[in-house]
C-alpha cells in the first residue's frame, strides 16, 4: 500500500554562535550548516526509510530544488511537490556555545498550499492507503476530509500542537499520536483524557518513557517500555517514531509490532545528532541489540 504524507518541507539553517544574541544586537556566526527538516519532510523519509511507499504532499519555492532532490534520494516520491512562488520554508536556529538554541521557523511554501493542489495528488490513492498529516501545512481539513471520503486510514501527529487544530480533524482520525505535553495540552482544551477522545487508536509518546497505545473502542491501554539507550540528541525522535509506526501498519504489522519498531528507530535516532539526514534504515533497525 501507500503511504501520502501531507507534510512541511523545511531547510534547516543551523548558525552556531558564541552566544544568542540580545534584542538589538548583531554578532557573526561561526559556522552554518545547512540540512532537510520540516516534521513532515522528516516523517516521509522515516518511511520510506522503513521500505514504505511513500507520496509526499507538499510545496517549496523556487529554491526548494535540493530539498526535493533530498527526499528522492531517500526514497520519497515527490512528484505530488508543487513548486511556488513562495520561499522554502524555513527554521533559522542559533545554537550558542552551552548549546541553547533560539529558532525562528517561516512557514513559506508550506503554507501556501492550495486545496486545488491537493485533490489531484490524492487521487491515485485506493481505499486502505494511508493519509498522514502534522500540523505545519495548511489545507489539514481538506485533505483530511478527501482521503476519509476515499476510504483511507487517516493519521494524524498532532505537532506543533494547537488544540483548535487537532480538534477540527479529530472526527476525520482513524490514529492519532501526540507527545504526553501534547496530551495535557488537549486534555486541558478538550476535558477529555486521551482514553476519551473520539479517536479509534490514541499513541502517546512518552519519551525515555516508551509510549503508550489506547485502544478508546474497548477502553484498554498498553505500556510499552522505551528501548534503552544513552541518548545524545532527541532531536526528530518523535517523527521518526511516527514515520516508522505508519510504514509498518501500512506493511500489515498489528499494532503492538509496528510500535515496537518504531521505538527501536526511534531509540537509535536519539543517539545520533542531526534529523531526517539520519534517520535510520530498517536494517539498522531491525540489527539493533541492546
Ligand atoms: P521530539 O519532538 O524530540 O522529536 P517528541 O516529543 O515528539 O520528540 P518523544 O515522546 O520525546 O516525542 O519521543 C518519541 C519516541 O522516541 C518515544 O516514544 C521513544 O520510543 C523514543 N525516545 C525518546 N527519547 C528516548 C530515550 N531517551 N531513550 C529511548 N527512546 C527514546
Amino acid at each position: 500500500m501507500t503511504i501520502y504524507n501531507l507534510g512541511s518541507i523545511n531547510a534547516d539553517l543551523v548558525y552556531r554562535v558564541p552566544h544568542l544574541p540580545a534584542p538589538g544586537e548583531t554578532i557573526s556566526t561561526t559556522e552554518i550548516s545547512k540540512g532537510l527538516g520540516g516534521k513532515g519532510a522528516n516523517m516521509s523519509v522515516a518511511a520510506a526509510r522503513a521500505a514504505a511507499r511513500v507520496v509526499h504532499i507538499g510545496a517549496v519555492g523556487p529554491d526548494g530544488a535540493w530539498a526535493v532532490d533530498r527526499l528522492m534520494e531517500y526514497g520519497v516520491d515527490t512528484r505530488r511537490i508543487a513548486t511556488l512562488p513562495e520561499m522554502t520554508g524555513h527554521a533559522v536556529i542559533a545554537v550558542d556555545d552551552a548549546g541553547e538554541n533560539t529558532i525562528l521557523l517561516h512557514g513559506g511554501a508550506n503554507t501556501a498550499l492550495r486545496e486545488a493542489d491537493l485533490a489531484e495528488a490524492l487521487e491515485p490513492s485506493r481505499e486502505g492507503d494511508f493519509f498522514l498529516f502534522q500540523n505545519e501545512t495548511t489545507c489539514q481539513r481538506e485533505a483530511a476530509e478527501i482521503a476519509s471520503r476515499q476510504g483511507l486510514r487517516v493519521a494524524y501527529a498532532a505537532a506543533p500542537f494547537d488544540a483548535a487544530a487537532v480538534q477540527a480533524v479529530m472526527p476525520l482520525l482513524d490514529l492519532l499520536v501526540l507527545n504526553s505535553v501534547e496530551g495535557a495540552q488537549l486534555e486541558e482544551a478538550t476535558g477529555l483524557a486521551p482514553e476519551a477522545l473520539p479517536v479509534r487508536d490514541v499513541v502517546v509518546t512518552l519519551g525515555a518513557d516508551g509510549c503508550r497505545w489506547i485502544e478508546t473502542d474497548s477502553g484498554t491501554s498498553r505500556h510499552f517500555p522505551a528501548i534503552p539507550v544513552v541518548p545524545v540528541d532527541t532531536t526528530g525522535a518523535g517523527d521518526t517514531f511516527t514515520g516508522y509506526l505508519l510504514a509498518g501498519l501500512d506493511r500489515g504489522l498489528p499494532m503492538a509490532q509496528a510500535l515496537v519498531l518504531a521505538q527501536r528507530a526511534a531509540a537509535l535516532m536519539v543517539t545520533r545528532h542531526g534529523t531526517a539526514d539520519v534517520i535510520p534504515d530498517l536494517k539498522e533497525v531491525q540489527d539493533l541489540r541492546f
